[in-house]
């Protein structure tokens, strides 16, 4: 698995956000001009480490091979010895962390809450205005909402300043309001995609499975809200078992309700967190059942509306629909089996979760010549 977190060792007291530069050794007096005061290029790579110095002084990078964090933003906490990885240059899939906080407990999160939060916005901020020409960064938590005032300020600010930057922002959909009119306007609502789950079209479905009452009534209304004010919503449903049969119902309402969604994203479960906890119970088999995703899919896509299937390994899926099952579990964990090895369609499919058990849960799977 990629690393997200590096060992490192820097003389300062305070967390410090910090580029590396890997330039070849001697070829850094060269470069200086490229290097803005947040830069810290490569100077010496020997058995102890890469050394790296620059405005903020130096810096000693451990454990990896410096040609593979060129360019990435750390954030570097100096007491820890330790320094995460919030821009990874060559990826695609950078996801600031905003909180670990959360007003819902869905039953398959895959990030439990937890009570304790850390303000980060500031270095998210340099982190941010540091980030390749062009990209998409990922907000998500916890609940990022539940900080509104500071994540629409740093949207604003660092949307602002590089115009070449989008975002992906996960949210419970739980916390806009008619308030928030004059930030959310303040945003380039272009550049801004907000992915909001919703489970079922029944209430109480849909609030059990986030695990607070009232919740689906609050997201619609929020969502017509969102829609008011210009925002591009990413309808998400994690298929499992207390919803799969309900489906079409829901395809049923997103058509009819909600049609003014970019995209709904029907996904599958991933094995982690609460996720883990709750497999057995919640692990809907699409292998099998697909006629259920099937059918939902064709039905919002003929009234106009882009449905994807995400997390889908594409053998699992018919192959009618497997171009619409793009590869988006994350780089760093994603993870293929054996039988992929053998399998045609390696390179488009996104394989599975790192973390997925061995005893995988689908019926249908393995290799396709
Ligand atoms: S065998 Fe592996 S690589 Fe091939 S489609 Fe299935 S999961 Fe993807």
């Amino acid at each position: 698995m990629i690393p997200l977190r590096i060992k490192v060792e820097a003389n300062a007291d305070q967390p410090f956000v910090v580029r590396l530069r890997s330039f070849e050794a001697g070829a850094c007096e060269q470069r200086t001009e490229e290097l803005n005061p947040f830069d810290a290029a490569l100077g010496r790579v020997g058995p102890e480490g890469a050394d790296y110095v620059g405005q903020g002084g130096p810096i000693r990078i451990l454990g990896i091979d410096p040609s593979k964090v060129d360019g990435d933003v750390l954030l570097v906490n100096p007491r820890r010895g330790t320094a995460d990885r919030l821009i990874r240059s060559s990826s695609q899939h950078n996801t600031f962390l905003v909180t670990e906080r959360c007003d819902q407990v869905c039953l398959m999160c895959s990030q439990p809450p937890k009570k304790h939060h850390v303000d980060l916005f500031p270095h998210f901020e340099a982190a941010a205005l540091l980030a390749p020409e062009g990209a998409t960064i990922g907000i998500s938590g916890g609940e990022p909402t539940l900080f509104k005032a500071r994540l629409f300020e740093f949207l604003g600010r660092v949307l602002d300043a590089r115009p070449d930057l989008s975002f992906h922002v996960l949210t419970n959909g739980q916390h806009i309001e008619e308030d928030d009119r004059g930030a959310m306007s303040r945003i380039d609502q272009g550049r801004v995609v907000w992915g909001i789950p919703l489970y079922s079209c029944d209430p109480t479905v849909h609030d059990q499975i986030v695990g607070k009452e009232g919740a689906h009534a609050q997201l619609l209304k929020n969502l017509a809200l969102m829609c008011r004010l210009g925002a591009q919503v990413e309808l998400r449903t994690v298929l499992m078992r207390p919803n799969a049969d309900g489906l079409p119902r829901l395809a049923r309402f997103i058509a009819s309700t909600v049609p003014f969604i970019q995209t709904w994203a029907i996904m599958q479960m991933e094995n982690i967190g609460f996720g883990r906890m709750n497999w057995k119970t919640l692990f809907y088999d699409s292998s099998a059942g697909f006629d259920v995703v099937g059918r939902s899919i064709d039905l919002v896509r003929s009234r106009g509306i882009d449905a994807w299937l995400y997390n889908f390994p594409l053998c699992t899926v018919p192959e009618p629909y497997r171009h619409l099952a793009p590869a988006t579990i994350s780089d760093w964990k994603r993870a293929y089996r054996e039988e992929c090895d053998t399998c045609s369609l390696k390179a488009p499919c996104g394989g599975f979760f790192e973390w997925h058990p061995a005893s995988h849960g689908y019926s249908n799977l393995g290799a396709i010549q």
